[in-house]
């Protein structure tokens, strides 16, 4: 099987396994699991951040730093796209209240204009604005990067206007490689990030948020409000250690892939897409309507699951596919084979 659905379906390597099996472990609730605390240390060191706390999803980590950062009744402003807005259920509702106030964009950028219009002005009688969240890489525009200045630029004009920002960094790593900058400068501007162990770093489990040693000591309140207090967990943060340490480098790797995956469809009947706009391992692309096929997309997931080849239809007519460590060259290869024939048929 290759699978393209989500670089979420990789597995623990064999280091992985081995790390977990002889993982010092202890109760983390109460502080004292020693590869939690060692993993913590590294997080923060990579993101130049003072602290940093483990949560078991991404999704808890944005959550808990919207709670810590965006007051009941408050708006928080983010790209119309993002995943905190279009993926996480709703939270920032549920657990804090909050409001998002979504930007849409041509090309994945809120630009500094549109962030200073969309904040509230300090009048008694408007819902104030808190927070600003920002995506690196964007998910939903095709894995795209921002790079540090445009980074800079948002979290300036939110800031001159007493917001915090927040970073949905899940794959800043994959960020920092196709920008040729550390994670850690693109993380500068923020107040907080978070990033997942579990995507392309090939993680089972795990997600970090960095920032201010007090705001993460806050955090280890709310991560318990949230049911994320875990016991002897050092055996998960054991993984984590060795996806910092050995699978970012690698990550060039599945760029190219995704690029070439690109160019090879590009070269198919029905489709569009731009192999230029494709900077990370997420590929997004769309199919040309044709008369008769009300869903191209669908047709074209489901022959290549008859081939053994998994990817997700978004719509009727978008796909998206995602390079991982288990994806090497001759499985883009085969990849764009199956294509081929199915939209042979489709488009004949
Ligand atoms: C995957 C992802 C998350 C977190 O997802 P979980 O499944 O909760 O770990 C957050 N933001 C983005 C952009 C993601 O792709």
């Amino acid at each position: 099987m290759i699978d393209l659905r989500s670089d979420t379906v990789t597995h623990p390597t064999p280091a992985m396994r081995r790390a977990m099996a002889t993982a010092e472990v202890g109760d983390d609730v109460y502080g004292e699991d020693p590869t939690v605390r060692r993993l913590e240390a590294r997080a923060a060191e990579r993101l130049g951040k003072q602290a940093a706390i483990f949560v078991p999803t991404g999704t808890m980590g944005n959550q808990v730093a919207i709670h810590l950062q965006a007051r009941p009744g408050s708006e928080v402003i983010l790209e119309a796209r993002a995943h905190i807005f279009n993926f996480e259920m709703g939270a920032m509702a549920v657990w804090s209240g909050a409001l998002p106030r979504p930007i849409t964009t041509s090309d994945g950028f809120m630009t500094p204009e549109q962030v200073s219009a969309a904040i509230s002005p300090p009048i008694s009688y408007r819902t104030p604005t808190s927070l600003l969240c920002l995506e690196n890489t964007h998910n939903l525009w095709s894995g795209l990067p921002m790079d540090a200045a445009r980074t800079e630029a948002l979290a300036t004009v939110a800031r001159s206007r007493g917001l915090a920002v927040h970073l949905d960094g899940a794959r800043i790593f994959n960020a920092a490689a196709a920008l040729g900058t550390p994670a850690a400068t693109l993380a500068a501007p923020c107040d907080t990030v978070m990033f997942c162990l579990s995507k392309g770093l090939a993680a089972p489990i795990g997600s970090l948020l960095a920032g201010p040693s007090d705001l993460i000591r806050e955090a280890r309140r709310v991560r318990k409000l949230f049911g994320g207090g875990m016991r002897q967990v050092g055996v998960l943060a054991a993984a984590g250690l060795v996806a910092l340490d050995e699978m970012v480098d690698r990550l060039d790797e599945d760029h190219r892939r995704a690029r070439r995956l690109a160019q090879g469809l590009a070269e198919l009947p029905g489709v569009e897409v731009d192999p230029a706009r494709v900077w990370t391992n997420i590929l997004v692309f769309q199919l040309r309507s044709q008369s008769g096929e009300a869903s191209p997309a669908a047709r074209l997931a489901a022959g290549l699951r008859d081939r053994g080849i998994l990817c997700i239809a978004f719509s009727d007519h978008e796909l998206r596919m995602v390079t991982h460590v288990e994806i090497d060259d001759p499985a883009i290869e085969a990849t764009l084979a199956a294509a081929g024939e199915v939209l042979e048929e489709i488009y004949q």
